[in-house]
């Protein structure tokens, strides 16, 4: 079977730099499991569909027309044909996107997707639930964690890279509701598989990470 490396974590804790490092440095394909429930999310925003109407939210998902390429090692994100790889990482989709990610059956309705993404030679799954839902026989599974006044600093340093400004106050409200959200929900609680190694990064740079976890892997 092809191997899979399942990095999971609270938002901003560095999974999506780390994850994409480690897909490069491997040569193994990457899947940002957030960025579909993030379209998800932005598909509903956009056609008017309540985010509790679950039933319309999971069509959504299910039928979801998004291409993923790439251009200049970066990932461009198409949703039915137009880019959207900015749109989807505003503040108002983020939160968006974790009150569709509460609803079981939007989670059902992604869950064979996110799995065509385990190609061989290997796969960085980077989500919530990479290690305790979608990829449970993941030989190596992290759970990278941050303090949420550092991961506040860095989605705010991010969100500058991205031409988007956002004050560190209201990114550490939003981070600390997400978190709720996220843990306390029933399906998929954002909890570290029992299998899986705990990192903190509060105070260790991409480099750091990236060494520690290569290490891991070889082991
Ligand atoms: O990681 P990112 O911030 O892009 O994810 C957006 C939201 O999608 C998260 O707050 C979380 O609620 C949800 N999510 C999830 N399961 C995943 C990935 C993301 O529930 N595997």
């Amino acid at each position: 079977t092809v191997p899979v490396l399942a990095i999971d974590g609270p938002g901003g804790a560095g999974k999506g730099t780390i994850s994409r490092l480690i897909a490069q440095r491997l040569g193994w394909h990457l899947l940002d499991s957030g960025s579909l429930y993030r379209l998800t999310a932005l598909a509903a925003l956009r056609k008017g569909v309540p985010l509790d109407d679950e039933s319309r939210l999971a069509d959504i998902a299910l039928q979801l027309d998004v291409v993923f390429r790439a251009d200049h090692g970066k990932t461009v994100i198409e949703l039915e044909g137009a880019v959207v790889t900015n749109d989807i990482r505003t503040e108002q989709v983020g939160d968006s996107a974790s009150r569709v990610a509460a609803l079981p059956a939007v989670r059902t309705a992604l869950l064979q997707r996110q799995r065509d993404f385990r190609q061989a030679p290997g796969l960085v799954a980077d989500g919530r639930d990479m290690g305790t839902v979608v990829f449970t026989d993941a030989p190596l599974k992290i759970f990278l964690t941050a303090s949420a006044e550092e991961r506040a600093r860095r989605r705010h340093l991010q969100l500058r890279e991205a031409g988007m400004d956002a004050s560190l106050s209201s990114l550490l409200k939003e981070i600390q509701a997400r978190d709720a959200r996220d843990m306390q929900r029933s399906v998929a609680p954002l909890v570290p598989a029992d299998d899986a190694v705990e990192l903190d990064t509060t105070s260790l740079s991409i480099p750091e990470v990236v060494e520690q976890l290569t290490q891991l892997l070889v082991q």
